[in-house]
């Protein structure tokens, strides 16, 4: 099946682009095209205008910034899953990267594309949601940095504004103690999209208890969400202690039912899931030498 016609644009700089996405509701900004494109091919997406951002200057890279890791909206997944930085500023991200898509999805998908998308299965926007990244959207009005739980409000819906685009995400980084991560997630081949993901970064104190933790889950509501975990601060953690805390973090977990899976499916991996990323981030931090 062909794509409805439209118009392509290449605009030379961010204000061109915002000036031409906020002059048409109908445009659409395309990046890396490894979503946009299929739903184009099977009309799924009818945009009248398609606004090319990949090679607006300024919007790809990754830096260290002010405490936190920035990467561009239009930096592919493989550069980011390449990257020195993500690698040890952002173990996380750096941990989930291998699960998105395949090598040549990430050879042309972008950071930024992934977190636009909003796929409530997506793991970069699981990442975001875990650590709570910031999100940065601009348009004609100007820099707008959201937290992950304002911009994601459901499956595939964002809060871009209308005419406006993703132009990066900031990462906070852990300078403290011993850091280590987690990743695991299930679906039915090796880099489709998950039907459950845990993600889990713990940081751990000289006498081995946890002086911080996060836990994100992705594919079981309508976004990822972060459970609170709070009450391992200050444990030595256990297999009992872990169980227990998140047994009562997920307990409020909002989960859906489809083809893939049922919602009492999805609750019940999510916890077993959340308890293995935890267990493998604290144990890598505790193997971490003292720093
Ligand atoms: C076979 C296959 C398997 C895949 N498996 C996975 C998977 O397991 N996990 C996963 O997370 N993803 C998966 N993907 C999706 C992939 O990661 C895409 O790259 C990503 O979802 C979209 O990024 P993109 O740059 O390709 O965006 P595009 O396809 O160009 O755009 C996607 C959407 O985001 C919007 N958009 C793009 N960039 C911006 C921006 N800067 N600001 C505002 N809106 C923007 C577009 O308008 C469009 O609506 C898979 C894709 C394929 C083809």
């Amino acid at each position: 099946m062909k794509p409805a016609p439209f118009d392509y644009v290449r605009p030379q700089n961010l204000a061109e682009a915002c000036a031409i996405l906020s002059a048409n509701e109908d445009a659409r900004v395309i990046a890396g095209g490894q979503t946009l494109v299929p739903m184009l091919a099977m009309r799924l997406a009818r945009p009248a205008v398609l606004v090319d951002v990949l090679r607006l200057p300024g919007l790809s890279g990754i830096r260290v910034e002010e405490g936190a890791l920035v990467i561009g909206a239009t930096t592919r997944q493989v550069e980011a899953e390449r990257s020195p930085d993500v690698v040890r500023h952002l173990p996380l991200l750096a941990a989930a990267l291998p699960w998105v898509g395949h090598p040549p999805t990430r050879n042309r998908g972008t950071v930024g594309g992934s977190l636009a998308n909003a796929d409530p299965s997506a793991e970069i926007p699981l990442v975001a949601v875990t650590l709570d990244a910031e999100i940065v959207t601009e348009d004609e009005g100007g820099m707008l940095a959201m937290s992950p739980d304002d911009f994601f409000i459901g499956p595939m819906l964002t809060a871009v504004p209308m005419g406006g685009l993703v132009t990066q995400v900031r990462f906070p980084i852990w300078q403290g103690g011993r850091i280590g991560v987690g990743f695991h997630e299930v679906s039915a081949r090796r880099s489709d999209f998950a039907f459950v993901s845990a993600a889990a970064q713990v940081e751990v104190g000289a006498d081995g208890a946890c002086t911080r933790v996060a836990l994100g889950i992705g594919g079981v509501g309508d976004r990822p969400v972060r459970l609170d975990v709070g009450s391992l601060i200050g444990m030595r953690i256990d297999e009992t202690v872990l169980e227990e805390a998140v047994e009562a973090a997920a307990g409020g977990l909002d989960a859906t039912s489809d083809l893939h899976a049922s919602a009492e499916y999805r609750r019940r991996v999510a916890r077993l899931l959340g308890a293995r990323a935890l267990a493998d981030a604290y144990a890598e931090a505790l193997a971490k030498e003292h720093g």
